[in-house]
């Protein structure tokens, strides 16, 4: 004690007298201390007592909105006072003394106080608790309950009446419309839904311990555990205000500026959690309001711009009203179209800082001034309005504008959109707000193509408040009053009604995603009913009042999960807006799906009906970026079943589909999960933690091989499991000329691994020569196929093979292998044919790898068949496959020739990359940037040996779905970052050769070529093909100090269509001009073939201009040198450099046909539908960017030749 002085006891004693005068809810208690003094009392309360103050009803308006005491009732309030008023109470030991107290009705609780100033409730009755109401004479009337009755006496006949409608038309609302609650993290009845800490707790001042909640945001207290389970209880301490101070080894004080509460816990254990809890309750409360508090700093935004009630904590983000949570509910049903709804406190994402000051800005008091300038009294709602009367109201206010102030200019578009261009660049948002919302264009025109539009406009004029309200709005829809038929649109897009009921187990909701099992013991028997779109749960069927409900509008995510996740044999979960998570279970499979169709079928848009046709086991609605627009996030509705994810996108009534196992990447970038296809990305944001966190696990799992059967493995475009196509590739690659390929054997540790590997996740796996012998990557398919569930053949038609085998007649035999690789999955025919076609060209190597066709079949025959070798006829199929290879897969002529020529492109790899001893990648994948090198333009591409340049570019093109104009060259460019140089390929040039000679300092980026139309100009108009002039040169220095040159120097060149050469006597050059190329003996000469041309000259070299390049130049003993030549102007460099490209390609510079093969090519994957998703990686800002880069000038953005 030596640290507490005389007042510190002093405090501690009074404060526990004034508690027991406010919370002692024993009636004995309150007896007892049934006549303070006056004086005990108002020494307590700063504001005074106020018992003489009469009592009557007070309106919502006069008890919130004036008064002194209005800052302090309304920071411990955040429900709207319904009715308020002094009652008598009776205590119910059957005295007869009635206990004058101030009694207080809001939306979710009944409560009553010693005085009208108390903040905290010396007893709270959840509405949905309450039974009936009842009359019982003189001016008396009975709150009933199941469990408890509690009387007042009013002091006449009127406000008895008049309590007794309130109260029985709130009960009845409950019941029968299904009212919202503030927020289900405070379910007001029965045991709380979402509970973090509870238990006994001695509150100083109160005889017995009490029963202490920390639920949420908010401390419950209650006499007794019996008491909570009947959800009747003392008080509850909003935590926003509150403070936690640890006192001594057991005790600590809860602090708020209305009272201090001192707890004591059993043990110093218990008290730390205690305190834990209630610290991070208020951490909760604060950090949600932290936002509202901003925007509440406003007076008009203190109360909801549509039915008046205190403390809105939702929004409209384009409407710019703060709007209460019932209304919120009504604006939902009006469509994102016309409002977009948010909550204050949980879409924390959503308000930036310029959205924050808008509404300071603009919010309900200008939205008002404009939306509501003419609302008669008749249609008006208030705090207790029924949901129909507020739908009503809503549609006249903002779908039909009923009520808005019109613009001048109304009805006059080109007028209007023009003020709206002129009024963006001020600060008049109320103006802009009246322009929109009369019809004035957010995308028009401005006639400034620097400036398009109005956004631009007010981006250039430095607007931040106007651009934001102007993103809101772009696609928003325009007040229209339709005569008759708005109605009906409007519930046309009311979620269908569906009923359904029965018995259900359910856990406690939590906050987090459910990892391990739960018991049947966890689960609690409830009856559940499914109906107006809304889900109730209730103690048990007789009950009236439910336990707690779930609207249907507000469920984001609906999982059905596999048998026996739980320790019922089907559970299902409800994940709902505000990150809870509802779990259910049944024993009875079918009735659990009964359950999950019904409930999907009431939360799911119906434009997305569609998705319930499907086995789904996840669906609900997510937030999505893609296609050009990365600006602003989209809302989706998302089916996952098995290896599928449907989708329904914002704006299309189709149904897309995404092939998880077919995905070349699935990746998390900062808050999306990126799922990349071969012509388009999608980025699924994390706009709720709680159900994305869901939707990631099962995409990651569903993208995954799922199983040992073929069709089970993430799969190539064309339907071979990536497993097989990554070895296959490798040894087309790596091993086609080893040795025993196939028979020998590898190494058992590093199969086993690289098998795991690649069974893990085989997208991600990058073989690579020097890391992977090509005879354990052989071992690794052959044990793959060996191991693989089924076989390759399918144990159905396994024996139908090897009896094929047995058939004499050639031609009948083959007929019969054909008919059945018809008959074989899909998967499993695709993989025959790739496996065979690998070992057909293996066979073509025989002569250096040793292995032909029959040495194959005796190694595959046993592997394919699962036979142990013990029948030769496998052999004898996987021989007869190969040999009569092209018969048997009907490969024609055009396939046949790629398949020589990729085999002979092969070859010579094979031999420049043994001679030149260059290490090479052991798989064909690629980086190739878009436009330039930044990771989010990125692209991961396969690049078969036959590709071209053009075929390269054309894919990058299709991939972000950009079209090619007329007059523009898009090419494929090698850049060369230490030379600083870089060489537009030509359309023709293979790039696997390419890829293979690139530095580390190297890369290819597709481009569009600026100059190629100056240049092929030039070349249609020049007379002769040989190109003569001066240019400056300079020898890079070798190390022997043979090179000479320091600088660059004059130098006259000549090039035809064999050699460049280059003269040191100008003159002598120029007198002899016309015979001179034969003559004349120049100073150096190179073949033209063996030239590689860049364009660029690395600055440290100090070129005398810009217009350089530097060429590159190897003999046949593979020496290098490389010169840098330098032109006076730019058109100068276009010209040497067009004869280059001339000379060089024979005269083909620029492909006639280019167009008619990108049509060709981009007609071929017509699912995509009118949605076109880019593949660009990377944060936001930097897609933003990137995306911009199109739209701007490109002559910014990349080097001009
Ligand atoms: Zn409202």
């Amino acid at each position: 004690m030596s640290d507490k002085d005389d007042a510190e006891i002093m405090r501690g004693r009074l404060r526990s007298e004034r508690i027991n005068s406010l919370f002692s809810e024993d009636e004995l208690i309150e007896d007892y201390y049934d006549q303070p003094a006056a004086n005990d009392s108002s020494c307590w309360n700063d504001y005074g007592l106020s018992t003489l103050q009469s009592s009557g009803t007070v309106s919502c308006s006069s008890s919130m909105h004036s008064g002194s005491t209005e800052g302090l009732d309304a920071s411990a309030q955040l429900l709207p006072i319904i009715k308020a008023g002094w009652l008598d109470k009776n205590p119910p030991q059957g005295s007869y003394i009635y206990q004058r107290r101030w009694v207080k009705l809001d939306a979710d609780y009944l409560r009553y106080f010693d005085s009208e100033k108390d903040t905290y409730s010396k007893r709270f009755i959840p509405v949905t608790s309450i039974v009936r109401v009842a009359s019982i004479g003189d001016q008396k009337f009975e709150v009933i309950t199941n469990s408890r009755t509690f009387a007042f006496r009013a002091e006449s006949d009127a406000d008895r009446n008049e309590w007794m409608r309130t109260l029985q038309q709130m009960v009845d609302e409950r019941k029968f419309k299904g009212l919202n609650r503030i927020s289900l993290l405070q379910p007001p009845t029965g045991a709380l839904d979402s509970v973090d800490k509870c238990g006994l707790l001695e509150l100083r001042g109160f005889k017995n311990k009490l029963y202490v909640v920390v639920a949420g945001e908010k401390v419950f207290l209650y006499k007794n555990a019996e008491d909570y389970r009947q959800g009747i209880g003392i008080t509850y301490i909003e935590m926003n205000v509150g403070n936690v101070k640890d006192v001594d080894r057991r005790g600590f004080d809860l602090t708020t500026p209305y009272r201090i509460f001192s707890f004591s816990a059993d043990s110093d254990q218990e008290k730390d959690e205690w305190v834990e809890a209630m610290q991070q309750s208020i951490a909760e409360a604060l950090s949600n309001s932290e936002v509202a508090e901003k925007i509440w700093s406003v007076e008009a935004n203190r109360f909801c711009a549509d039915c008046g009630s205190p403390k809105p904590d939702w929004a409209s983000v384009n409407l710019c009203v703060v709007i209460c949570k019932r209304c919120a509910g009504e604006h939902r049903g009006l469509g994102p179209s016309i409002t977009k709804v948010r909550s204050l406190k949980m879409d924390r994402k959503v308000w930036t800082e310029e959205l924050i000051e808008l509404f300071c800005q603009v919010g309900n008091s200008v939205a008002n001034q404009f939306w509501a300038a003419n609302v008669p009294p008749s249609e008006a709602i208030h705090v207790a309005s029924g949901s129909q009367e507020r739908r009503r109201f809503l549609i006249a206010k903002y779908k039909e504008g009923k009520y808005r102030r019109y613009h001048p200019l109304f009805g006059n578009q080109e007028e209007l959109n023009k003020a709206l261009c002129a009024t963006v660049t001020t600060s008049d948002l109320a103006e802009t707000q009246s322009l929109v919302f009369c019809g004035a264009e957010v995308s028009c025109f401005s006639g400034d193509p620097d400036f398009p539009n109005p956004i631009a406009l007010a981006e250039q004029a430095g607007q931040k408040l106007q651009m934001e309200f102007l993103l809101h709005n772009k696609n928003s829809e325009i007040p229209r009053v339709e005569a008759g038929s708005s109605e009906e649109k409007h519930y046309s897009v009311i979620l269908p009604s569906v009923t359904h009921n029965g018995f259900l187990y359910k856990t406690p909701s939590m906050a987090k995603l459910v990892h391990e099992r739960k018991s049947r013991e966890e689960f609690s028997r409830r009856w559940c009913t499914l109906n107006d779109s809304i889900f109730s749960y209730y103690e048990n069927d007789r009950n009236a009042v439910p336990n707690g409900e779930i609207k249907m509008e507000e469920i984001v995510c609906l999982v059905n999960n596999p048998p026996d996740t739980h320790g019922f044999e089907s559970t299902f979960e409800v994940y709902i807006e505000s990150e809870r998570l509802y779990l259910f279970g049944l024993d009875n499979p079918e009735a659990i799906w009964k359950w999950v169709k019904s409930i999907a079928k009431s939360f799911i848009h119906p434009r997305a009906d569609e998705l319930l046709s499907h086995d789904f086991e996840r669906i609900g609605r997510l937030q999505y970026k893609g296609g050009l627009n990365l600006e602003r996030a989209k809302e989706g509705w998302f089916a996952l079943s098995q290896s599928v994810l449907y989708a329904f996108f914002e704006d299309s009534d189709k149904e897309e589909t995404v092939h998880l196992k077919k995905l070349q990447e699935l990746s998390i970038q900062g808050d999306s999960l990126v799922l990349v296809e071969r012509r388009r990305t999608l980025y699924i944001q994390g706009e709720r933690k709680l159900d994305f966190l869901g939707w990631v696990a099962a995409i990651q799992k569903a993208a995954g091989s799922s199983g040992d059967t073929l069709s089970e493995q993430q799969l190539t475009e064309s339907d071979i499991p990536v497993i097989v196509d990554r070895c296959i590739d490798y040894i087309t690659q790596c091993g086609l000329t080893s040795e025993g390929i196939y028979r020998k054997s590898g190494q058992n540790s590093k199969i086993t691994s690289l098998l795991e590997m690649l069974r893990k996740d085989a997208r991600r796996v990058r073989l690579k020569e020097g890391e992977h012998h090509v005879d354990d990557v052989s071992n690794t398919l052959k044990r793959f196929f060996r191991d693989l569930g089924d076989g390759l053949f399918t144990k159905e038609f396994c024996q139908d093979w090897l009896k094929a085998a047995a058939v004499e007649n050639e031609e009948e035999k083959i007929g019969q292998y054909r008919q059945l690789l018809s008959s074989l999955p899909v998967v499993n025919r695709a993989t025959v044919k790739a496996l065979i076609n690998h070992l057909y060209r293996v066979q073509y190597f025989s002569e250096m790898n040793q292995m032909n066709t029959h040495n194959l079949a005796i190694v595959f025959g046993p592997t394919l068949f699962q036979t142990d070798g013990k029948d030769y006829k496998a052999g004898r199929v996987v021989e007869d496959l190969i040999s009569r290879y092209v018969v048997i897969f009907s490969v024609d002529e055009q396939e046949m020739r790629k398949q020589q020529d990729e085999i002979q492109a092969i070859i010579k790899m094979r031999i420049a990359g043994s001679s030149s001893g260059t290490q090479q990648a052991g798989d064909f994948i690629c980086t190739v940037y878009l436009e330039e090198k930044k990771t989010e333009a990125e692209q991961h591409i396969k690049i078969p040996a036959t590709m071209t340049a053009e075929e390269l570019t054309f894919e990058i093109l299709d991939r972000r779905k950009i079209e090619t104009k007329e007059k523009e060259y898009w090419s494929c460019f090698e850049v060369n970052e230490r030379e600083e140089a870089e060489r537009p390929l030509h359309y023709s040039e293979k790039v696997l050769p390419i890829l293979h000679g690139l530095g580390t300092d190297s890369y290819l980026v597709v481009k569009k070529q600026l100059s190629m139309e100056n240049m092929l100009i030039y070349l249609a108009s020049r007379v002769s093909d040989s190109k003569h002039g001066m240019m400056k040169f300079r020898e890079e220095r070798n190390l022997l100090g043979l090179g000479l040159s320091t600088g660059f120097h004059d130098r006259y060149f000549i090039l035809n269509n064999s050699c460049l050469r280059l003269y040191k006597e100008v003159r002598s050059v120029k007198q002899r001009m016309p015979a001179m190329e034969t003559s004349h003996r120049p100073e150096k000469e190179w073949p033209v073939k063996n030239l590689k041309v860049y364009l660029g000259i690395k600055k440290k070299l100090r070129p005398p201009s810009c217009w350089g390049f530097t060429v590159f130049y190897e003999n046949e003993k593979h020496e290098k040198q490389q010169w840098y030549l330098c032109c006076d102007t730019q058109m100068e460099l276009r010209e040497w450099f067009a004869s280059f490209l001339y000379v060089q390609n024979g005269g083909n510079v620029w492909p006639s046909e280019s167009s008619k093969v990108r049509a060709s090519r981009t007609q071929q994957d017509s699912r995509l539908g009118n949605i076109s998703l880019i593949p660009l990686r990377g944060n936001e800002n930097e897609m933003r960017n990137s995306v911009a880069a199109f739209a701007a000038d490109p002559l910014t953005l990349l080097r001009n030749v």
